[in-house]
């Protein structure tokens, strides 16, 4: 996938600014929160602890009003309507107090007050066996309940029963016994729960709820098992609370106070200081992209300029320039590309300026080599006429058709006649160059035997041989197609020209021809070797020009216009075929033409002569 150098910027200042920034603001907010949590655990637990103490306070201060009155001394002594007085007295006193009454050792009442004023023997009766007289009778000591229920008024009740010591015999000879309301004690967590929402309950060892600020709650009977830990659970009405509790102990009876506050009220600081942090991360998170977008923007800006530029430059429109003018690095490469846009045009200017001379240039050198080719052609045409009328009248003087000539007049008229024809030779030569290089001459494609134009090679290599008297060497590839397409004419043009060099140059020795086929690269060699005087190295390649040779002293000695290997090159090259020379001066030479080997296809003649445009 391509990506933008926007979207690839934006990620990386992502990824490297706002992705710590929201670690941190995630770390941060868990850690306030955690704290914040702690801290109101921990101060719901202290309010559970205060209020133990002063409930612990509170009964203590009951238990000090019993043992106060059994100091009375001869309580048990006194008339049963003193007795009665002066636990009535205590009963209007405290409040926490249900009922009180005075038994002997037997367990029989002596005297009894009751709040309700229902207090009767009966009642008496039927506790006369329970554990609160038994209990601190023979062990002397004060005794605290396991919460009971009364069955008149359904209100969990505990009782404290206290021993009158006979200090002669050390036992106990009667019992003070009150049972204690638990709602005086609920009233003494009313002033803590108002101000906050929360709830302060007791509840007892078998977890039954024993004061609670619903007093439906405690009718009910309800029951509550309180965590062992403090923390955040399901409280008593069943919705999140914090809890926190703190156990206290009554006599021989264990009550668990528990603090109650739900954990949206508990967590609100909490709760708030996560909202604050968390908004003012993201405020910094906006203004952290924010500022990124623009600094992006500034840096794609130009590079978008510049891009889109380039790309009208690309597509040929040299007059874009691109627009950034800051002075920053951009600019100063903005101010780079529209000088090198400003150097191309001149160039291209400079250039087509260039090509249009080059191309008048060209027309005119072209019309020159026109007008001198015709010229050319047009001379030698005209040289031929009266070249041939003294060729003719030298012939002529010598069959002795003007009458007999002395042998000095013979001598003389047969130079002539040697030179005329010379002469006509070199005409022809420059007519026939003037020719291919205007491409005048044609090329046929016919169909020819390759082993009959070696045969009169042959034949005309023998004839040259007999001058000088030099061998004759041969060698026809037996591969050789019996049927070759071309022109024969030419080629046999090409061979004579190489071969009566290589008689003009050789004193001694021999002339070769060998003509071999190459199947593989569809190619065909016709090459001329002889043992003459060969071609220094640095002339190899001059030979092939117009008017060359090797140097003046050979062009005296061996007659020659330097124009044969010229036209040998040219017609070679019309007939798409190479050229290519080895010598070695005093030795010999080879020279060797490669043609292409166009063999005629049975049945598909026709076809190929046009291909080859003849
Ligand atoms: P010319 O009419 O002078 O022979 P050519 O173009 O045929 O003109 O040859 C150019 C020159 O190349 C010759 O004058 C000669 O110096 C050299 N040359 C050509 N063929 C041979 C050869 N077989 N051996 C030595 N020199 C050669």
């Amino acid at each position: 996938m391509r990506r933008s150098i926007r979207t690839r910027l934006l990620v990386t200042l992502i990824g490297l600014a706002v992705g710590p920034l929201l670690v941190v603001g995630v770390l941060l907010d868990w850690q306030i929160f955690t704290v914040q949590q702690q801290q109101a655990i921990a101060l719901q637990h202290e309010v559970a602890a205060r209020e133990s103490t002063l409930v612990a306070a509170f009964v203590q201060q009951l238990e000090n009003d019993l043992r106060s009155l059994v100091q009375v001394r001869g309580l048990k002594e006194l008339p049963l309507d003193q007795q009665k007085s002066l636990l009535s007295e205590l009963l209007s006193y405290r409040n926490a107090f249900d009922r009180i009454f005075l038994v002997d050792a037997t367990g029989q009442e002596q005297a009894g007050a009751s709040r309700t004023g229902l207090f009767t023997a009966a009642d008496l009766r039927s506790r006369a066996q329970a554990e609160e007289f038994v209990g601190p009778t023979t062990s002397g000591r004060v005794y605290y309940s396991a919460v009971h229920t009364d069955s008149a008024s359904g209100e969990p009740l505990m009782t404290i029963a206290v021993p009158l010591l006979n200090l002669r015999s050390g036992s106990a000879d009667g019992v003070l016994v009150a049972d204690v309301r638990f709602k005086p004690i609920q009233d003494l967590f009313s002033g803590v729960e108002t101000t906050d929402q929360g709830v302060i309950y007791m509840v007892d060892s078998t977890k039954r709820v024993v004061a609670h600020v619903d007093p439906s709650v405690i009718l009910k009977g309800t029951y509550f098992a309180p965590p062992a830990q403090d923390g955040i659970y399901t409280g008593l009405n069943g919705t999140s609370a914090v809890l926190a509790t703190n156990s206290i102990h009554l006599g021989e009876q264990t009550f668990t106070i528990v603090t109650e506050k739900p954990t949206a009220v508990a967590l609100a600081l909490a709760i708030n200081t996560l909202v604050i942090v968390t908004g003012l991360i993201l405020i910094v998170l906006v203004i952290a992209v924010g500022v990124g977008l623009l600094g992006v923007r500034q840096i794609v800006r130009p590079i978008q300029a510049l891009a889109s530029t380039a790309q009208a430059i690309q597509q040929g429109d040299l007059s874009q320039k691109a627009d950034v003018s800051s002075s920053d690095e951009f600019g100063q490469l903005a101010r780079t590309f529209n000088a090198m846009t400003d150097a191309i045009l001149h160039r291209e200017k400079e250039l087509r300026q260039q090509a249009e001379e080059l191309r008048v240039a060209t027309a005119k050198a072209k019309e020159s080599a026109r007008v001198k080719g015709e010229f050319l052609a047009n001379m030698s045409h005209e040289l031929r006429t009266p070249l041939n009328a003294i060729i003719g009248f030298s012939d002529m003087l010598l069959m002795g058709m003007v009458g007999e000539l002395t042998e000095q007049q013979k001598h003389k008229v047969e130079r002539l006649r040697e030179n005329g024809h010379r002469l006509l030779a070199l005409i022809n030569n420059v007519l026939d160059l003037t020719r291919i290089e205007a491409r005048r001459i044609e090329i046929a494609q016919k169909p020819f035997s390759p082993a009959a134009l070696a045969k009169r090679l042959i034949a005309q290599m023998e004839v040259l041989a007999q001058k000088n008297a030099l061998d004759v060497k041969t060698g026809i590839d037996p591969e050789l197609p019996a049927s070759l397409v071309g022109d024969e004419q030419r080629i046999e043009q090409v061979v004579v020209n190489l071969l009566s060099n290589a008689f003009k140059f050789t004193d001694q020795g021999s002339v070769a021809l060998e003509i071999t086929a190459n199947r593989a690269e569809h190619t065909w060699s016709l090459s001329v070797s002889d043992t003459g005087i060969g071609i220094p190295p640095h002339a190899l390649d001059l030979i092939f020009e117009e008017f060359r040779q090797v140097d003046g002293s050979s062009s005296r000695a061996y007659k020659g216009s330097g124009l044969g290997l010229a036209i040998t090159r040219n017609l070679v090259r019309v007939m798409d075929g190479q050229i290519s020379v080895k010598s070695e001066l005093g030795k010999g030479s080879t020279f060797t033409v490669t043609l292409p080997m166009l063999e005629e296809a049975p049945g598909n003649t026709v076809l190929q002569l046009e291909a080859m445009g003849a």
